[in-house]
């Protein structure tokens, strides 16, 4: 019922092997079959390891060793033919021991040691900071050099960031003697195994400061305020973020700084608005200039620009200012500029305009605009 390997074929002894030669070969093999000696294929050998640590338990056990003697597996399986016999904690569930999951972290650990596998601290790159820029429209689109001030860590100027006092360096840490890990030696009952820890003197760094520099404490770290000069490219838009290398805080142990990231924000134009490289803006003409055509000032970007409205112009009409838009970001040229007309209806008309208007009205006729009798035509035909 049973397909588990026999103990004894798993230790490669045989069934006289004594207490002394089990022991022998348990070792042997659980170094064999150490999941971190086996780096190719740890999931095989977790199992065997398993395996081999069962084996073991049961074979230097003399009350168990002697009860799969006479049993075999089933002398430990729950229900199992054997296990009603013997009673006393060793059913299925009395059986967690190395082979279960619980115990496999306890005894990998009392013979390899969690140390062995701690590394000394490396160099740790700084901390990465945001700085949130408020930008005006015309800024954004010509760009702009800005002081910021940015609070930030940084290496103490005074011990360059060694946390010694000037004149001083830190020291070879006496207990561990720069290794950062301290080895201690544990007798068990297979044997002596050397295990290793993180140096708790210097805190695995493997040096330690007899006299800390007295402006950062000892911490090699200083907390200020730096003025960074940050370049505002032309046509940064809303979101856009500039990278400033090495503008963040100061790393840890020889680490690199961390980078600056400047994200942008751009205020509201009372004129205009943009829609990627392109400026729209709207200029109100009255019915006259629109109707005669006229030539009305209009802002741009670089200040007012003359632009000739066409007799006749609708409201609505876009016209467009070529290259009075915003620089692009990448690459050379401008977006361009477009001018939405806007046609104003006199209001407060005095009693000589309305008279005006009215004689005007009847040189027209109704149909002021041949649009206008289109329309009507349309309107006509759809309620006939
Ligand atoms: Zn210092
Ligand atoms: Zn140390």
């Amino acid at each position: 019922m049973s397909e588990k390997r026999d103990y004894y074929e798993v230790l490669g002894v045989d069934k006289s092997a004594s207490e002394a030669d089990i022991k022998k070969a348990f070792k042997k093999m659980a170094r064999k079959y150490h999941p971190d000696l086996n780096r190719d294929d740890p999931k095989a050998a977790e199992v065997k390891f398993k395996e081999i640590n069962e084996a073991y338990e049961v074979l230097s056990d003399p009350q168990k060793k002697a009860q799969y003697d006479q049993f075999g597996h089933a002398a430990f399986e729950n229900g199992g033919a054997g296990a009603g016999g013997f009673g006393g904690g060793f059913g299925g569930a009395g059986f967690g021991g190395a082979g279960a999951e619980g115990g496999f972290g306890d005894i990998f650990d009392m013979f390899f040691g969690g140390g062995g596998r701690s590394r000394r601290p490396g160099p740790e790159r700084g901390n990465d900071l945001r700085y949130d820029l408020e930008v005006s429209f015309e800024e954004a689109a010509f760009g702009k050099e800005v002081e910021l001030n940015i609070p930030r860590t940084e290496n103490c100027s005074s011990c360059h960031g060694t946390g010694a006092a000037a004149g001083t360096q830190p020291e070879e840490c006496p207990q561990c003697h720069g290794s950062g890990q301290m080895q201690y030696a544990q007798n068990t009952p297979f044997g002596r195994i050397v295990n290793a820890r993180t140096c708790d003197r210097c805190g695995g760094t493997g040096k330690i400061i007899k006299t800390p520099c007295a402006d950062c404490n000892g911490t090699g770290k200083k907390r200020v305020r730096r003025k960074i000069n940050v370049k505002i490219p032309a046509g940064v838009d809303q979101g856009s973020r500039i990278r400033v290398g090495g503008g963040g805080e100061a790393g840890v142990r020889g680490g690199g700084n961390g980078d600056l990231y400047v994200y942008i924000f751009v205020k509201p134009h009372k004129l205009f608005k943009r829609e990627g490289t392109d400026v729209l803006c709207e200029v109100p003409v009255s019915f006259v200039q629109a109707a005669l055509g006229d030539t009305v000032e209009v802002p741009t970007l670089d200040g007012k620009v003359e632009m000739k409205i066409p007799a006749g112009i609708q409201s609505g009409a876009v016209l467009r200012l070529k290259a009075r838009g915003i620089p692009l970001l990448r690459g050379n040229g401008r977006g361009d500029q477009h001018v939405r007309i806007k046609v104003l209806t006199p209001q407060k008309l005095s009693s000589k305009q309305k008279t005006l208007l009215q004689e005007f009205g009847e040189l027209c006729g109704e149909n002021v605009n041949p649009e206008q009798k289109s329309w009507k035509d349309s309107v006509k035909k759809f309620f006939s």
